[in-house]
Parts: C-alpha cells; structure tokens; sequence
C-alpha cells in the first residue's frame, strides 16, 4: 500500500506576469517538490481585489490568469503531477474564510508586517477588511487541501505564521490533542528569500514594475539591466565599489551560472578595475542564458488552445472535493451538523 504523501499549497495573485523574484523566491521550490509532495498551485484572484477595485485594472484578471499559469508552466510545473486551481472556482473557500475570521483578532491581523509593507507601497491610508483579512482568506486557501507546506517569499511568512495560529486555535477548541482536524503548515522560504527591485527597493514586485518578467525578451532584460541602481557613490569606473548589498551583484549572485566570472568581477569592482557597463553587459548575457529555455517552453505552451482554461478546470474540480471533505470534518468537529451527513 502506498502512503499518502504530504502535501504543498502555494500560489500567486493574478496581478501581472512571473519574475525573477518569483523565481529564487517559490517558483524553484515549486517545481524541485512536484514529486515529493503532492503539490497544489492556485491562482488568487480573490486577493486580487484586497489592493486593486477599479474596473479596468480587474478587466485585466482574465489576461493575468492565463500569463500566471503559462509562467509556472513554462518553469516546468506538470499538471500531469500537480493540481492547479483558481480560487474562485473553489466557493467552499469563502465559507471557510466565514468560519476561520472568528478564530483571529483584528489586533492580531493589524500587527501583520506585510500590511503594513503593502499600505505604504500602494499608499493606502486605512486598510479595507478584505486587505486586513488577506491572511484569513490565504489560511482558507491553504487549509482548504490540508496543506503541510507552504513554499513562499520571505514577505509571505508572517502570513503563514495567522495560517498556523488558526489551525492550531481550531485543533484547541475542536479536536483531540493527538487527532488534529487541520494541519500546521510550515513555511518554506525560497534561495533569496526576497529579491530586491532593479531600482534597490527591498523587494521586486510586479505591482512596483521594478523586475524582469520571465517572459520578457532579450532586447527589454539588456535595456533594464543597463537601468539597474548600482552603488551609487561609485561615479568613475577607477572608484572602488561595493558589492555587497548591490543589486547588479545580488542578480549575478542569483542567475549567473558562471560563478568565475562572477567572483572576477567582484574582485576587480572592488578595486576599481571594471565598468559598470561590463558588470552589466555579462549580467544580461546570464539572464538571457537562464531565460532562454523559459521563453522558449511558454511559446510552445501558449500556442495550445484551452491549455490554461482545461489545468485549472480539472485542478479546481479536484480542489472541490477536497474542500467539501475539509469543511465536513470542521463542521463535524464544531458540531455544526445541521444538514450535513
Ligand atoms: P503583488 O505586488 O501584486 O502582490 P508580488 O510580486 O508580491 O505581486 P505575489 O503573487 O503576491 O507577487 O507573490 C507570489 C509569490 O512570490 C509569493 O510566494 C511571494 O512571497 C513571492 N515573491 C514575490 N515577490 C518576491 C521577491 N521579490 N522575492 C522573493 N519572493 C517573492
Ligand atoms: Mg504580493
């Protein structure tokens, strides 16, 4: 007999297309797991309305759908192995959202880190009760399969972290000490934990427009790479710079497969013996190098008609009825058994 294994839920807002933050940050765990675990992706689009209500920009949903899928897949997520769902398919998840938002004090979720983040970054004053519950809807996504991990960004861990206190609140009052009803996922955080913005902002963020898209081209990786914030005190290539914490250094730390060439760059930027313009030119030669294969993969799939619509059908219909098992267990062990069975 085999054992079931373990499983994985994690995903990504519809709001534009992958990068390479995503990448170093979850898209790597994503695809090294697919066999280890049993792995379920999602598309959020209901925490897309938490930061973006006009109409033209939620006209632009469908189109990111389809660009956050193609992404993943195009990075070598199989749907043969994985399940892919869109959370609006899943209604179940709202009803779960209702029940865990009585298990979380406001305090609590206002003390969230990342709110705070995203009120600064988008210049939100005060924060709607959908953006103040994003992380109540996530626990609903994430517990909705019964997820043990959870691979994210660092900005995503204090998320994670209302996720375990809200199964561990519900085991409290409902279940057995030594027969839990919802799992205590754990987070697991990406080789770059968070990848800083082209422009040295903390984080690359494709509501900031601060990153290379996996799906960009060779010409627009060269002229933003050419754009990147380097050290700034370093205004003539004889100038000795820095090199930790710089940003054009952290990309080449992370997608250049030439760590030679890297260490020799390093060295002769530190004592004033190479240009920006080199530094740069082979930082976008590696980027391209390591994209090349993405780009190509994502052409080939988006040339399949319905692939995207058919992944999140049957993912979604698998999420169903894993959902409705979720929420009889819950509603058993609440004894909220009025006409469930
Ligand atoms: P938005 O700004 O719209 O929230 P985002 O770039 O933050 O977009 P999400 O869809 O919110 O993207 O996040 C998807 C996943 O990628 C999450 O696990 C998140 O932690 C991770 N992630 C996002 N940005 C980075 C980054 N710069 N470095 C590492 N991981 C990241
Ligand atoms: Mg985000």
């Amino acid at each position: 007999m085999t054992t079931a294994r373990p499983r994985i839920l994690t995903g990504d807002r519809p709001t534009g297309k992958m990068h390479l933050g995503h990448y170093v940050g979850t898209l790597k765990n994503r695809v090294r797991l697919q066999d280890e675990y049993e792995c379920f992706f999602f598309v959020a689009d209901l925490h897309t309305l938490t930061t973006r209500l006009e109409r033209d920009k939620l006209g632009e949903t469908t189109q990111n759908i389809r660009d956050v899928v193609l992404d993943n897949l195009s990075v070598g997520i199989d749907p043969q192995r994985s399940h892919y769902i869109l959370q609006s398919l899943v209604p179940q998840i709202s009803e779960l959202t209702v029940i865990f938002s009585n298990l979380v004090t406001v305090p609590r979720l206002q003390r969230v880190p990342n709110l705070k983040d995203v009120m600064r970054d988008l210049e939100i004053e005060q924060p709607s009760m959908g953006l103040l519950s994003y992380p109540v809807l996530q626990a609903a996504d994430i517990l909705h399969v019964r997820a043990n991990l959870v691979p994210v960004g660092k900005d995503q861990e204090s998320h994670i972290e209302v996720t375990r206190e809200i199964a561990r609140r519900f085991n409290n009052l409902y279940a057995d000490e030594d027969n839990p009803v919802l799992p205590e996922p754990e987070a697991l955080i990406g080789d770059v934990p968070t990848l800083v913005g082209l422009d040295g902002q903390a984080k690359a963020s494709k509501s900031l427009g601060n990153a290379i898209f996996l799906a960009d081209d060779p010409k627009t990786v060269e002229e933003k790479v050419r754009g990147m914030y380097t050290d700034p005190n370093r205004i003539r290539a004889d100038i000795p710079g820095r090199v930790e914490g710089n940003p054009v250094f952290i990309y080449h730390d992370a997608f250049n497969d030439d760590v030679a060439e890297v260490n020799d760059l390093k060295e002769r930027y530190q004592h004033g013996k190479v240009g920006d313009v080199e530094v740069k030119r082979k930082l976008a030669a590696a980027i391209n190098r390591f994209l090349e294969p993405i780009r190509t993969r994502r052409a080939e799939l988006a040339t399949q008609p319905r692939l995207v619509e058919d992944v999140l059908a049957a993912g979604s219909e698998r999420a169903r009825t894993e959902a409705a098992e979720t929420l009889y267990r819950i509603r058993h062990a609440m004894g909220l058994t009025w006409g469930i069975t």
